[in-house]
């Protein structure tokens, strides 16, 4: 099988052009035999975990073969392996999922029982991580020329981890990765060329970790070529850190001192290799975060920047048009598409619009299965994902390079970390081939209906949390007659918003405390990922319930119907996103309120918390 080549300088050299040229080489061979690739994956990983407890359970028999695998195991979703994680986690060493020894779980984003989920995964996947992250710049390279030549600012942050009651550590996939040696000690390379040193990444504050990279990115803002963050959200809230405090920034540029309140050494020290005293620089930065408009920031203060490297697919489509404010329309460029179950594709088209964006699956990373997914009016058909296919779903499962162009698919991993059959919960569209594998447009992910940063709010969620709130109603005598949702992403953070219709029948006015409490329940409710959000990241802000007069949710229906929805199977909507329902809700807002603190978080899942 074709291996990417090795990232590494070659005889202290770095040549560029030609170890472009090989990666590019790569990604041909593999998009062209993408079928032998998936198949020699597939009896790869089956023939490294023969004897694993799983595959054994489900009577594989020690075979590597596509037909028999179909034929025998079944896709699965999490809760299907949930008690083999908890067994690994709790610290049975033996081989349950995946022959070699589980080196850590990753926390996804995704959450099961209100907790984040537990990846396994091996030491081995971190190179495979690192493959596809090595693709990104030689593709990008065909587009914009150079890049080599100056640096990225990238505003990337490591969360907090915790351990298993077995000893293993959990914490979520970048954070793995940016402590591995894989990124800590990579080789120097005009493409990991950040102006953000390691130290300020790797340092578990999070304000002297955005404090000190926005101060290395605005010393270095000639030399910066593009910049970035994972997701369109932290991007935003870079920026918006550095409307609070660029005084205080201004004021170390001028000084070439660091601020008292970055109080780790190692941050320190690294922040002062670069820093040295720039009153011009800071008279420059000043007069520029002075203005009364912040319209074109990014290009003003990095005016060699050449794109925003952020993901602006899914559900972070709805930053795109703070982004082109701030940036006075740059390239947004999504480059990757990846989990923590597995890292899946890149775009190979990276100056496209967004709502063009199409990743291409790297054959090499994983197994790859598609279930077609049908759906009505452009919702997906129910809101709750099915627990097991049955036998004919099952049977529609279709291989990489044999998925339709216009067809949506739910994506099933296998990998190489004992996932056998996973269904991964995204959907996917099939928007053209790069050879013959396909490429696919990001359509969602099933079931979320509100999200900010990380966070997937499903609507049994948001349901059950609404349902634990309204109890506050009960002694006024007032009940919530319909509800719906919307992700105001107009605030920096962006937050929840639920309007709700009330029927008072009770004398006495449910006072503002009331519904603050409504607010605050409605957050303890939710997932730990939001609440993390919430109370630790800073990256959601408080929850806000707004009432509407009544009859608001009459009109709501009116409009739908006049759109074309059906009266006898019309529902309301517990998610809203079109602006124009959006404003007929907000034009009759009554009173609103907000959460007056962050609900409760604490790292780690629930149950470890409660062995302690
Ligand atoms: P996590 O497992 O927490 O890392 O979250 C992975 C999920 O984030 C994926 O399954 C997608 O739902 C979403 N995601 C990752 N990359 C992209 C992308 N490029 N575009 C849209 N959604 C993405």
């Amino acid at each position: 099988m074709p291996e990417a080549p090795k990232t590494s300088a070659e005889n202290g050299h770095f040549v560029v052009d030609e170890k472009n040229k090989k990666i590019l080489q790569f990604i041909e061979e593999v998009t062209t035999n993408a079928d032998e690739v998936q198949q020699k994956v597939l009896a790869e990983i089956l023939a490294q975990n023969a004897h694993v407890e799983y595959l054994q359970r489900h009577g594989l028999n020690g075979h590597t073969d596509r037909e028999t695998f179909k034929k025998v195991m079944p896709a699965i979703t999490y809760e299907d392996i949930q008690s083999d994680i908890t067994r690994i986690a709790n610290g049975d060493k033996s081989q349950i999922l995946c022959s070699q020894p589980i080196s850590e779980f990753l926390t996804s984003s995704g959450t099961s029982g209100g907790e984040r989920k537990l990846m396994p995964t091996i030491e081995e996947e971190l190179a495979r991580r690192s493959q596809l992250y090595s693709l990104l710049m030689p593709v990008m390279s065909q587009f914009v020329p150079e890049l080599e030549k100056g640096k990225g600012m990238y505003f990337l942050f490591i969360k907090s981890e915790t351990k298993t009651p077995g000893g293993l550590p959990a914490r979520p996939v970048l954070t793995s990765y940016y402590k591995s040696p894989h990124f800590k000690n990579r080789s120097p390379d005009p493409y990991t060329n950040y102006t953000s040193p390691n130290e300020t990444i790797l340092c578990s504050d999070s304000y002297q970790s955005m404090y000190s990279q926005m101060l290395c990115g605005l010393c270095q803002n000639k030399e910066v070529l593009r910049v970035g963050a994972v997701f369109a959200s932290g991007f935003i809230r870079a920026i918006r850190f550095l409307e609070k405090h660029w005084p205080f920034l201004c004021h170390d540029i001028r000084a070439g001192t660091i601020n008292n309140q970055i109080t780790d050494p190692s941050v320190r020290e690294a922040v002062m290799k670069i820093l040295k005293p720039d009153p011009k620089l800071a008279d420059f930065v000043e007069a520029e975060c002075s203005k009364d408009s912040w319209q074109g920031i990014i290009t003003r203060l990095w005016s060699n920047t050449k794109y925003i490297d952020v993901i602006v697919t899914g559900t972070m489509s709805q930053y795109i048009p703070t982004l082109d404010y701030y940036s006075n329309g740059l390239p947004l460029v999504c480059t990757m598409y990846a989990s923590s179950e597995c890292y899946f594709g890149v775009n190979l088209n990276p100056l496209c619009k967004p709502s063009e964006v199409a990743y291409t699956l790297i054959p090499t990373m994983g197994y790859f299965e598609f279930l077609p997914v049908h759906r009505n009016n452009g919702v997906t058909s129910s809101i709750s994902m099915p627990k097991s296919l049955n036998e004919k779903e099952q049977q529609e499962l279709v291989d990489l390079v044999d998925v339709k162009i216009g067809q949506e698919y739910e994506l099933i991993v296998t990998t190489y970390a004992g996932l056998y059959r996973y269904r991964v919960g995204d959907v996917l569209r099939v928007a053209g081939f790069k050879n013959n594998a396909p490429q696919f447009n990001f359509i969602c992910r099933k079931n979320v209906v509100l999200s900010i940063d990380s966070d997937k709010t499903d609507e049994v969620e948001l349901q059950n949390a609404v349902k634990n709130a309204v109890t506050h109603l009960m002694p006024f005598d007032a009940h919530v007659t319909e509800y719906t949702s919307y992700a105001d992403t107009t605030t920096i953070p962006g937050h929840y918003v639920l309007f709700w219709e009330l029927n008072v029948n009770g004398s006495t006015p449910v006072p503002p405390s009331v519904f603050e409490d409504c607010c605050l329940t409605i957050e303890e409710s939710l997932n730990s990922v939001y609440r993390q959000g919430r109370a630790s990241d800073k990256s959601i802000g408080p929850l806000e319930i707004k009432t509407v007069e009544s009859g608001t949710f009459d009109k709501l229906m009116d409009y739908a119907i006049n759109l074309g929805a059906s009266i006898n199977q019309y529902k309301t909507p517990r998610c809203v996103k079109f602006a124009p329902i959006v404003e007929l809700l907000n034009s009759r807002v009554v009173s609103n309120y907000f959460s007056p603190k962050c609900p409760k978080w604490v790292p780690g899942l629930k149950q470890w918390n409660n062995m302690n």
